[in-house]
């Protein structure tokens, strides 16, 4: 298949399965992104009930779907559907890109690439950084892992439910051998005692996500951090989410999600198109739809 369609002559689908998906920021990056490069190819937002995944991805293969990015709740059901799921995608347990090969369905994950590029882009080398992570799910997996890569001097995992923070910090012992790699409770001790060491604080809970009312959830102690640390919030909407903020106000070095919303999106595109999506005109399109929003 070429990127203009079999033949040249029928357009391409992609999509995004998720549930629920209408806010999703994908669509308006990717076919901004289609428009710019003069590529005959739309993206779809596919909301897919739980009890719906596995017919959803027969249809993806009857209908010759180029390929879908999975978002919540289906990044790990959709493991055992898949024809074959790249090694780093099933370290992490969760897929979030599929490309159809000719009816084969093939899982990756770009999120922790997403992440890393877009630190990378802010000017952040996480090499050497004493690094927490905030939560222990399928986002703070990907961020916590591509830490490791990145050679980080010490990873703390801190989470609400502590046994998921320790089986996170022996997953990537396990995946980077020689990572020095821990778990302490949120809000404990332990935690307070590691945030004022970090270079780098990167929440991956939910926490301060619109839209959610007045949110009473108590931030973690960014009060302890020491001048010059760096909090990276993967929670993009809204832009400035209240831990962003409270950072802000005390002098703290921030970057948002979108970065690595756009980043893992131009990824994706390395494994259906074989090259990497327009940063820039991804990031401009993924920020008039935010401002839009608020
Ligand atoms: P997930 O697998 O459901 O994990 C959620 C994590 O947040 C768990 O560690 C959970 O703790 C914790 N948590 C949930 N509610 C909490 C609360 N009220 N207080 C403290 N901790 C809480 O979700 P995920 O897929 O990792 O996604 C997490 C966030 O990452 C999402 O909100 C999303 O905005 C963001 N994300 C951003 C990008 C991006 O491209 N920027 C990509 C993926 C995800 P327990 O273990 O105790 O339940």
């Amino acid at each position: 298949m070429s990127e203009l369609g079999p033949e040249g002559c029928q357009p391409v689908l992609l999509g995004v399965i998720g549930w629920p998906v209408g806010h999703s920021l994908s669509p308006v990056m990717h076919n901004a992104a289609f428009r710019a490069e003069g590529m005959d190819c739309h993206y779809v937002a596919f909301a897919v009930p739980p009890a719906d995944l596995a017919a959803a991805l027969a249809g993806i293969r009857a209908l010759g779907i180029h390929g879908v990015n999975v978002t919540i709740p289906h990044k790990e059901a959709v493991i055992p559907l898949l024809d074959e799921v790249a090694p780093s995608a099933r370290q992490m347990g969760a897929v979030n890109t599929i490309a159809n090969r000719e009816g084969r369905l093939v899982g990756y994950n770009t999120d922790g690439w997403g992440f890393i590029s877009s630190l990378e882009e802010a000017g952040v080398k996480p090499a050497g950084m004493r690094a927490v992570v905030l939560g222990a799910g399928g986002a703070a997996r990907a961020v916590a892992v591509h830490l490791a890569l990145s050679g980080v001097s010490r990873l703390t995992i801190s989470n609400r439910t502590a046994e998921r923070a320790e089986r996170l910090a022996a997953l990537v012992r396990d995946l980077v051998p020689g990572t020095e790699a821990e778990a302490v409770a949120s809000g404990s001790e332990e935690e307070a005692a590691v945030l004022a060491e970090a270079d780098l604080v990167v929440n991956c809970t939910p926490l301060g996500m619109h839209p959610d009312g007045v949110d009473l959830t108590p931030l973690p102690r960014i009060d302890l951090l020491p001048p010059g640390a760096v909090v990276y919030d993967t929670v993009y909407r809204p832009r400035e989410t209240r831990l962003l903020r409270e950072a802000r106000q005390r002098g703290l070095r921030t970057i948002s999600g979108v970065g690595m919303l756009v980043h893992q999106g131009a990824c994706a595109w390395e494994y259906w198109f074989g090259r990497r999506g327009p940063v820039s005109v991804m990031a401009e399109a993924a920020r008039r739809a935010l401002e839009a929003m608020e």
